[in-house]
Order: structure tokens, then C-alpha cells, then sequence
């Protein structure tokens, strides 16, 4: 039975991840190289646990129990001993991932799980860097995790039927709704959405309607919480060119080519709601607030 969980990376997802597991009366090693990170990541986690608490989702006592749950460490081979499960969620960098899955697998129980928040890395490749390929797993949370009900479950080439039923439980446990895929590019959230994304920036770049026409459309007429464009500002442009390029390599297929609007708009530096500007312009410190819909190609 798992109870033990460390996870490695305390950045926007793995601050999240600690907050569920913890929330849920699991042991949470929260693991980050940043002793910076690692203290804002406690400081969110409450901040969000007083969130649900104004929302009477929990109560004070449950927020009280889940910060004791958790325990800081800037060592992966300190955080990782006793893991049941391993989530790593560190920058989106394929070299950095494969490095820390060798050390992570080198200093984690024999029986523990290794899982991956990955958005776009294969698990297959990553799982190929253990010595246990059959129990790494891909459990790709959404953005905000204390939110979003989703965890995309990836089974690795090599991922034993065992596993994938422990962390589809797992997830359960969390009072998120497990969907389990195969490992292809993008799997099926990013296959699917990121190509709707670079079909709303080519209509753009085309001039076929402007930002504002092009989000509203998707948004009243397709009943999207928010429109692609948007949507895209709030992922980060770089991030979507860079799962576009995961695409477009992994599949061979020109129909994932990113759109040169996207292209330039990140050698730009414009990448969303981060850099204060994408599709839409944002007042600095309030991503939520849109000040301008100006837009020039
Ligand atoms: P982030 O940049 O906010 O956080 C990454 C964290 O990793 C940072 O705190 C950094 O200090 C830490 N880190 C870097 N190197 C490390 C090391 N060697 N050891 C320990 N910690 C290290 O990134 P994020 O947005 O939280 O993304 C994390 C993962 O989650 C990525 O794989 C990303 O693709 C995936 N993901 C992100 C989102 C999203 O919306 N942000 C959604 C789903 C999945």
C-alpha cells in the first residue's frame, strides 16, 4: 500500500502534487535543488489550503494535518528513502529528467514506483535509464492540481499492468478521475490540444479573424472555460512551440508543424501571461487581468 510519497521538483506542478498528497493523509518528502523554491512552495501550499478552507472545501484541521505531512529536503537521495512512489515534476528538460530518473533510481526502494509529470517527454525513454523500466509510470497531473480532476496516466512500452493499476487507484485516492493512455508523442491531452492551439494561431496569422473573434468563438460556441489563444498565454508560448516540436519530430506528420506566427512570437520573448504578454497583454503581477487586446502580426 503506498503512504509514502516523495516528490521531486517543488516548482508550479510539484508544489501542487505535494499539496493533493498531503491533503490526503499521505507522508510527503517534498525534494527541490532551490532551498528558495522550497519555501515558497510551503508558503503556496497553505496559501491554497486557506483557499479551500474560505470555499469550505476543508477544514482548519485538515489544513493543519496536511502541513505536517509534508517534510523539505535539497537532497534527492535524503527525500527519496522509504518512498513507496517517486513523482518527479522538475523543469521540462529531457537531459535534466534522464539524469535525475538515474539518480532517483539509484537511491529509491527497489519496490517503489517511479512516476513522472512529464507533458511531453516519452516515459518509455525515461523508464530506458533504470534498471526498473517495468515500474515507471507516466501520472500527468493538470494545472492547478488541487483543482483539476484529471490525471493522465501513461503507460511506459514496458510498464507492468500492476503498476499502472496501483497508480490508477492511486489517483482515486486523490479524488482525481485516472485516464490511462499509451506512450505516443504528446499523449492524449497535448496531442489533442496543442494542435487546436496552432490551428487558432494559423487563423490568426492567416487573418482569418482576429483574437478576440477567434477566442469567442471557441469559447460560447464550443463552451470552453477559455479560449485557445488565451489558453495558450496562460501555458506559455514556449512551452506549446516546444510540445508542437515533440509533435511534429515524433510523428513525422507536417500537420503538427508550428505555425511561424508561434515561432516568431516566442524569439520574440513574448511568451504569455510570464513575460507580461502574448495574444493578450497582462497587468504585471495579475495574470488573471487582461489590459489589452491589441494584437500586431
Ligand atoms: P517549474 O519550473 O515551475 O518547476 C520546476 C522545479 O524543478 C523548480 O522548482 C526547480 O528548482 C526544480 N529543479 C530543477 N532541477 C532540479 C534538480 N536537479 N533537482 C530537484 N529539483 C530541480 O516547472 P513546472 O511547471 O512545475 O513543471 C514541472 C513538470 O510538470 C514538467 O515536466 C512539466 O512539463 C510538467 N507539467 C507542467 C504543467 C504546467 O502547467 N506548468 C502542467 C502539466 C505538467
Amino acid at each position: 500500500m503506498i503512504k509514502k510519497v516523495s516528490v521531486v521538483g517543488a516548482g508550479t506542478m510539484g508544489n501542487g502534487i505535494a499539496h493533493v498528497f498531503a491533503q490526503n493523509n499521505f507522508i510527503v518528502n517534498l525534494i527541490d535543488i532551490s532551498p528558495e523554491k522550497l519555501e515558497s512552495a510551503l508558503r503556496n501550499i497553505s496559501k491554497n489550503l486557506d483557499r479551500q478552507i474560505a470555499k469550505d472545501i476543508i477544514t482548519e484541521e485538515v489544513k493543519k494535518n496536511s502541513l505536517t505531512n509534508i517534510s523539505t529536503f535539497t537532497s534527492i537521495k535524503n527525500g527519496i528513502a522509504g518512498a513507496d512512489i517517486v513523482v518527479e515534476a522538475v523543469t521540462e528538460n529531457p537531459e535534466l529528467k534522464l539524469k535525475i530518473f538515474k539518480e532517483i533510481d539509484e537511491h529509491a526502494p527497489a519496490a517503489a514506483i517511479l512516476a513522472t509529470n512529464t507533458s511531453s517527454i516519452s516515459i518509455t525513454k525515461i523508464a530506458s535509464v533504470t534498471k526498473r523500466p517495468e515500474k515507471v509510470i507516466g501520472m500527468h497531473f493538470m494545472n492547478p492540481v488541487p483543482v483539476m480532476k484529471l490525471v493522465e496516466i501513461i503507460n511506459g512500452f514496458l510498464t507492468e499492468p500492476a503498476v499502472t493499476q496501483m497508480v490508477t487507484e492511486l489517483s482515486k485516492q486523490l479524488g482525481k478521475v485516472p485516464c490511462v493512455v499509451s506512450d505516443y508523442p504528446g499523449f492524449i491531452a497535448n496531442k489533442i490540444l496543442m494542435p487546436m492551439i496552432n490551428e487558432a494561431i494559423s487563423s490568426l496569422y492567416e487573418g482569418i479573424a482576429g483574437v478576440e473573434e477567434i477566442d469567442t468563438i471557441m469559447k460560447l460556441g464550443m463552451a470552453h472555460p477559455m479560449g485557445p489563444l488565451q489558453l495558450a498565454d496562460f501555458i506559455g508560448l514556449d512551452v506549446c512551440l516546444s510540445i508542437l516540436k515533440v509533435l511534429f519530430e515524433g510523428f513525422g506528420n507536417p500537420k503538427y508543424a508550428p505555425c511561424p506566427l508561434l515561432i516568431n512570437m516566442v524569439t520574440a520573448g513574448k511568451l504569455g501571461v510570464k513575460t507580461g504578454e502574448g495574444f493578450y497583454v497582462y497587468k504585471p503581477g495579475d495574470k488573471n487581468l487582461i489590459v489589452s487586446k491589441q494584437f500586431a502580426k
